[in-house]
């Protein structure tokens, strides 16, 4: 019998829960955009995204989703012709290859499969033989929403320091950012990107470029920068919107004005500890699950895994009849496994995804996990009864 009436649960890796905060500061009338209340936020708003992506340096807007981050991310940095290292761990890192194909940017791609992280060792060879320092910039995702595997930063500029490589270091922190532990400053990222639906706890809507010293000289070297995409007067806080930028995104500005009061009230430190503990329940409950039957966490090493998603193996047709079971009988939407093809199952319909990031507490994990097992009994899915218990334990003990 359908038990999903009551209030219903997204639980798949972006768009994320939005908080009521965050809803009630966006229900309200059409602000003015010239002078007041909005354009006196600016400056608070982009001080306090500096302080999620823990850089000191400059933040800019830009009304699109994270496929506009990836744009404004080249736009500025790179022209045709220029080469870049892309190091694949996940769908999305081909995704962005492809936008800067298009953007006629030469990608070498490293492909580290979708198992695990970049392999440091390897970009050391590629970099190496880049004597005459062609390639302009080394693209990397922070965690590939796919694979829900983790990338650290700090290796990779050791990696280019160590070569004295002048290459950029971009990070697509797009799933990541506010869940997993990123410091952009501190791990010499020189830009790094995000979108508003994820850690961020917004609608879909809103970019952000952040961008530090040697970036912007990148950007100063370009011949020309398209005239939305460019950064420049975007990261004046006070100017950009009215005189430049174009109509800002007002209401997404009010909802991004209460997450982040949101997430600075709660800290950085106590947001990627909350996700960590949370994201430990849920593998404690795959893994219980797994001991009879189909069900595996993609990444195996527990120190690798994104704390904001995860991805899960449960073998064709399991995966959609689980997705669809919770949705339609209990009322959760998991997410679709993506990227994770092999030859027997070219569109990963034998994988399915939880999203975690964000808005997320104890009980929202507890019941999405529930409603998993319950789909599980019901479609005589092998696995080990117990999961929950052994989620309930791991909350216990965090
Ligand atoms: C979600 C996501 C994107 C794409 O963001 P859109 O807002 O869908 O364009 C890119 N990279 C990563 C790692 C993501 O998680």
């Amino acid at each position: 019998m359908p038990l999903a009436n009551g209030r219903s649960y997204l639980a798949i890796p972006g768009p994320s829960v939005v908080p009521d905060a965050v809803l009630r500061a966006m229900h309200r009338a059409a602000p003015n955009i010239y002078e007041g209340e909005l354009p006196d936020m600016m400056p608070g708003i982009v001080a306090d995204l500096k302080r999620v992506a823990r850089t000191d340096h400059f933040a800019a807007i830009y009304m699109g989703n994270g496929h506009a981050a990836w744009e404004a991310a080249l736009a500025n940095t790179l022209a045709a012709g220029d080469r870049v290292l892309l190091l694949a761990t996940g769908f999305f890192a081909h995704g962005w290859a492809q936008v800067a194909k298009a953007r006629g940017i030469e990608v070498d791609t490293l492909d580290f499969g979708n198992g695990g992280p970049v392999d440091a060792g390897r970009v050391t060879e590629a970099l190496r033989q880049d004597k005459a320092h062609q390639i302009k910039a080394v693209l990397a995702v922070h965690v590939d929403t796919s694979s829900s595997n983790r990338n650290a930063f700090a290796p990779l500029r050791a990696v280019l320091d160590d070569l004295e490589h002048p290459a950029l270091l971009i990070a697509d922190c797009i799933a990541g950012m506010g869940c997993d532990r990123f410091e952009m400053d501190a791990s010499g990222v020189d830009v790094a990107i995000t979108a508003s639906q994820k850690g961020l706890m917004c609608p879909p809507g809103l970019g952000f470029v952040f961008f530090n010293d040697r970036a912007a000289a990148a950007r100063r070297a370009q011949a020309r920068v398209s005239a939305y995409w460019d950064w420049t007067p975007r990261a004046e806080p006070q100017a950009f919107w009215q005189y430049s930028g174009g109509t800002a995104p007002t209401h997404h500005l009010y909802g991004l004005r209460a997450a982040l009061n949101m997430i600075h009230a709660e800290g950085m430190e106590a947001i990627w500890a909350r996700h960590a503990a949370l994201a430990r329940a849920i593998w404690a409950a795959v893994e219980h699950w797994g001991q009879s039957g189909p069900m595996r966490l993609n990444i195996a090493d527990p120190s690798l895994r994104s704390h904001a998603v995860t991805a899960i193996h449960i073998g064709k047709p399991h995966g959609t009849a689980l997705r669809r079971w919770c949705e339609e009988r209990a009322g959760v939407t998991l997410g679709i496994g993506l990227g994770l093809g092999t030859e027997d199952d070219p569109q990963s319909e034998g994988v399915f995804r939880i999203g975690h990031m964000g808005h997320v507490n104890a009980h929202m994990v507890l019941g999405v996990l529930g409603v998993i097992e319950a789909g599980l009994a019901a479609l005589a899915i092998p696995h080990r009864p117990g999961g929950v218990a052994a989620a309930a334990q791991a909350i216990a003990a965090a």
